[in-house]
């Protein structure tokens, strides 16, 4: 039996081909132009995240020697150690205010009062909403809530722990 679909499907197949090398042969020296042109990029690119000097060998490489990767990954953890040392300053700052201004007695005051005592309410370690629904920023042990007209009151809660 002689498939009728066969002789088409051939010349399609030779047309095809056809087309894919003359275009190929048309493409071939400008992929060779692309090429050379990537390698040198990426070659100019590629330089050590350390020192800044042009890495050569292997492409996955990120420094020229283990000593750049070991200064490097120092300063990075050294960064974020001063970042969580910076913010833990703020938090005791934070914390030793109103635990100074509680223990003083002074359970409502204004929050000008805390400002001009170097207050920074960007910083809290933690929220707590009470079943009445009111909401307390805690530093540690020592909260406050603020009320009506920019005043505030202070809280003292160090069963909070108990709850983690
Ligand atoms: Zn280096």
């Amino acid at each position: 039996m002689t498939n009728l679909n066969q002789p088409f499907l051939t010349s399609r197949f030779i047309i095809n081909y056809i087309r894919l090398r003359d275009n190929y042969n048309r493409f071939y020296p400008f992929v060779n132009v692309f090429l050379y042109l990537y390698q040198n990029f990426t070659a100019v690119e590629r330089k050590c995240l350390d020192c800044g000097e042009v890495i050569r060998g292997r492409s996955d490489k990120k420094f020229c020697s283990d000593q750049c990767r070991n200064n490097y990954n120092n300063r990075i953890n050294r960064e974020s150690n001063n970042y969580v040392r910076n913010v833990h300053g703020l938090l005791r700052k934070n914390r030793r205010i109103l635990c100074d201004l509680y223990n003083e007695g002074k359970k409502v005051l204004h929050k000008d009062a805390l400002f001009a005592l170097g207050y920074n309410f960007n910083f809290f370690t933690h929220m707590i909403k009470t079943r009445e629904g009111l909401s307390y920023h805690y530093c540690f042990e020592y909260g406050y809530r603020e009320k009506d007209d920019d005043y505030i009151e202070l809280t003292y809660n160090s069963h909070y722990l108990d709850y983690l």
